[in-house]
């Protein structure tokens, strides 16, 4: 029987729908079925084991899991033994400590002797170690940033994306302690067969991922233009240049970042170029 590989993601919550999503751009499509605890998949031999994120990096360090996608902040709180094989660059947040507006901040010497509430006692311990400073760790698993406002904690210690959860609770952050976003995760004794596998889908999420910010632009360009274009588009190899029928005339096909687009269009069209098609890109292979 050919060997399946088994990835654990996040059952629902904030990486679900982006997981799942870029396992479809990778030509994987996952059986609809929220209520399985196991879907089987199409277009690569492998099958997905939803879970609670916070069981994600305990499943791989088993082996329940070969594989599990999952927040950088889950894999260092749990500790479990795992190898982060590859930042998939969504989900991005950070661990930071927040203390009430006007509570007088300044430095990490004010969290001496003071209560924090937490669901990251781990995270926060090492750091409070590293830094020779005692305080009391209160954990609670929900609705930290109100512990202040109710009087169960001095300071909080969550996870920060925007920083409107904050405001809206009247807490500034004043330290960051961690950078997470969402990674792959992997057993650290998969047998040889399975490496071989996670190497074949971790190529892909790369093929994707190069793709993600980029436009395939295409344009008419008078011939005697081209020169100038190519120096209107910085930083990227050099267009593709192809005859057209009347000769005075090319086609130029560039790969363009989304954030620069609109600009290099004006500046296209400045000097002539017509006919601008742009593309989504979907695979980059190098
Ligand atoms: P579960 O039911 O699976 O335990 P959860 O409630 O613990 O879910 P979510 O809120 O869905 O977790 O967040 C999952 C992960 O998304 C976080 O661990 C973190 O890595 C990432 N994340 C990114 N931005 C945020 C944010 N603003 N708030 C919370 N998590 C975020
Ligand atoms: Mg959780």
């Amino acid at each position: 029987m050919e060997k399946l590989l088994r990835l654990a993601v996040q059952a629902k919550g904030r990486l679900n729908e982006e997981s799942i999503q870029l396992l479809e751009e990778c030509g994987v499509t996952v059986e609809e079925s929220k209520r399985k605890l196991v879907a089987r998949c199409g277009g690569f031999p492998v099958e997905v084991l939803y879970l609670r994120d916070d069981d994600i990096p305990q499943a791989v360090s088993m082996g329940v899991a070969d594989i599990g996608i999952v927040g950088l902040n889950e894999v260092e709180e749990k500790g479990f033994p795992v190898d982060v094989l590859h930042r998939l660059g969504f989900g991005a947040c950070r661990l930071s400590l927040a203390v009430p507006k006007g509570a007088g901040y300044t430095g990490t010497d004010w969290f001496a002797g003071r209560r924090i509430a937490t669901s990251y006692p781990e995270i926060l311990t090492r750091y409070f170690t590293s830094k020779g400073i005692e305080a009391h760790i209160h954990q609670i698993a929900g609705s930290v940033e109100i512990a202040p406002s109710v009087g169960m904690a001095d300071a909080i210690f969550d996870i920060v994306s925007s920083g409107g959860t904050l405001v809206r609770n009247g807490l500034a952050e004043v330290e960051t302690v961690m950078e997470s976003q969402a990674v792959v995760i992997g057993n650290v004794e998969l047998g040889e067969s399975k490496l071989a596998l996670v190497k074949q889908l971790l190529f892909r999420f790369e093929a994707v991922e190069r793709s993600r910010g980029l436009k395939y632009v295409l344009m008419n360009l008078p011939r005697e233009k081209v020169t100038e274009a190519v120096s209107l588009l910085p930083g990227l190899k050099s267009p593709t240049v192809l005859p057209l029928a009347d000769e005075g005339w090319c086609s130029l096909h560039a790969v363009i970042r989304e954030a620069d687009l609109w600009e290099r269009i004006e500046s296209l069209k400045g000097i002539g170029a017509e006919d601008i098609l742009v593309l989504t890109m979907e695979k980059t292979i190098p």
